[in-house]
């Protein structure tokens, strides 16, 4: 779980689920950059985002249960699932079996694969919306970007990709864009995460600019789920 925190007050908003794979042989987690993308290619990408959100429901029930201050928590949906029709019927009773309330489970969603079937990754938002989902475009202004998608697609959300943080020249340029999509994220009445972001200078500045969330090493990486459970007790 990497946290995500309000970068005015400090406090801790929220987290992500990133996967991580602890193979027997190898001495360190493998990181999801390693096969992730194999496993988009050979179509079981479905099952380990269904095993990491069965896994995000449970503990985060478990967490209510212990008398927790639990934080939404959100789970990566690969662009592979939108061919499935009732996607958002299955997030929705993945996460009914465990007894989670909606409002903790947030589905993150790359704008990529808009680009693959538009109207069925609209009918999936708007779904995961009335079931009570909170539903974020992740990465946005990396690559592929494109405003025109924002305007049709209702989301929550938005993350403004790491990108936008690293090799900042300082000439301004950079912050200018930065402000000006956290500015249109607000009057689309979407909140704003920033990703990636390393340097406490980024920090003030993007508080400056009313964003609602960090996540990035500058806080704290990604986490074993006790060490995370520790900052919602
Ligand atoms: P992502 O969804 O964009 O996740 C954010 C990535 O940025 C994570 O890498 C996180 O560790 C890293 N990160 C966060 N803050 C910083 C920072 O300040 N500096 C730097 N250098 N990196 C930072 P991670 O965990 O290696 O995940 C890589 C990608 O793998 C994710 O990118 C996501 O696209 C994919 N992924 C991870 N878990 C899942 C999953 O369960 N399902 C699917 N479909 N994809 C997943
Ligand atoms: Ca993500
Ligand atoms: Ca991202």
């Amino acid at each position: 779980y990497q946290p995500k925190y309000d970068p005015k007050t400090d406090e801790l908003r929220g987290a992500e689920a990133l996967i991580r794979w602890k193979a027997p042989e190898e001495e360190n987690m493998i990181s999801p950059g390693r096969f992730i993308p194999i496993f988009e290619k050979n179509g079981f990408i479905t099952e380990i985002d269904h095993y990491m959100l069965r896994h995000v429901a449970k503990d985060q029930k478990a967490w209510l249960d212990a008398g927790c201050k639990c934080v939404p928590i959100s789970v990566n949906v690969s662009r592979a699932h939108f061919i499935e029709s009732d996607l958002a019927e299955q997030i929705r009773d993945i996460v009914d079996s465990a007894g989670t309330p909606h409002e903790l489970i947030e589905i993150e969603l790359t704008e990529s694969a808009f680009f693959d079937d538009k109207n069925a990754m609209i009918s999936t938002i708007k779904k995961l919306k009335d079931y009570g989902f909170a539903v974020s475009m992740d990465d946005f202004g990396a690559g592929y970007s494109s405003l025109n998608s924002l305007k049709e697609m209702p989301l929550d959300v938005l993350k403004l990709d790491a990108d936008f943080f690293r090799n900042d020249e300082g000439d301004g340029r950079g912050q200018i864009v930065v402000a000006e999509a956290i500015k249109l994220a607000k009057n689309l009445n979407m909140r704003t995460v920033a990703e990636g972001v390393e340097v406490r200078e980024q920090v003030e500045f993007l508080a400056s600019q009313g964003c609602d969330m960090i996540q990035g090493y500058v806080y704290d990486k990604p986490m074993p789920k006790e060490s995370f459970a520790r900052k919602m007790a």
